[in-house]
């Protein structure tokens, strides 16, 4: 008998908590929706473990570097902690079959909807993925939550409302809500 493992809420960053922006170059363009804080307390207070996972093909494409990554999710970090919130873990798939930076130009199993980055999370912190909820605004991230077997919820922000108007033909959302903290209330509301 294997021991209990919890759900977590694995959030999608851009378009989900913060502006999308294209890519995310530098530390200055980084603004935070105004909600996110809010939404983010609410999973902590309830137990969830926090994880951002996002893909960030800028880098195997030239346009930043993991530094730059780095960067913003420190500076992500000290948001969230001057409003009460903390995401416990921040993992992003560099790589991208076309990049045009070797080392990161390939195809891998981390850029979502490959399960790469969640199974990274399981093994670190004891999580379910089958009790878990994935948040974005992409229907690759909905499609994450297929492949690892738990929920997917669709946010409108970001790319959200155009992917609402054309739903892949293999797989529904489970949810579909206006932003990261209609989210917060539906899986509070479904655990
Ligand atoms: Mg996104
Ligand atoms: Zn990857």
């Amino acid at each position: 008998m294997t021991a209990y493992q919890p759900g977590a809420v694995f959030l999608d960053r851009d378009g989900t908590i913060i502006d999308e922006v294209g890519y995310l170059d530098r530390v200055e363009r980084l603004s935070l929706y105004p909600w996110s804080i809010d939404a983010i307390r609410a999973f902590n207070r309830s137990g969830f473990r926090v994880v951002l996972v996002t893909n960030q093909s800028g880098i195997a494409r030239g346009f930043f570097t993991e530094a730059i990554v780095d960067d913003v999710h420190r500076h992500l970090a000290a948001l969230l902690a001057e409003g009460g919130a903390h995401i416990d873990a921040y993992y992003y798939c560099p790589h991208h079959p076309d990049g045009r930076v070797e080392m990161y130009a390939r195809r891998c199993d981390c850029r979502k909807p490959g399960r790469g980055l969640v199974d990274r999370a399981a093994a670190e912190f004891g999580i379910d993925p089958a009790r878990s909820f994935v948040v974005g605004d992409r229907w690759l991230d909905v499609e994450l939550a297929r492949v690892i077997g738990g929920r997917g919820i669709l946010v409108r922000t970001g790319y959200g409302a155009a992917e609402e108007r054309r739903p892949p033909e293999s797989f529904a959302a489970d949810a579909i809500v206006d932003n990261v903290i209609g989210a917060a209330g539906w899986i509070l509301r479904h655990v």
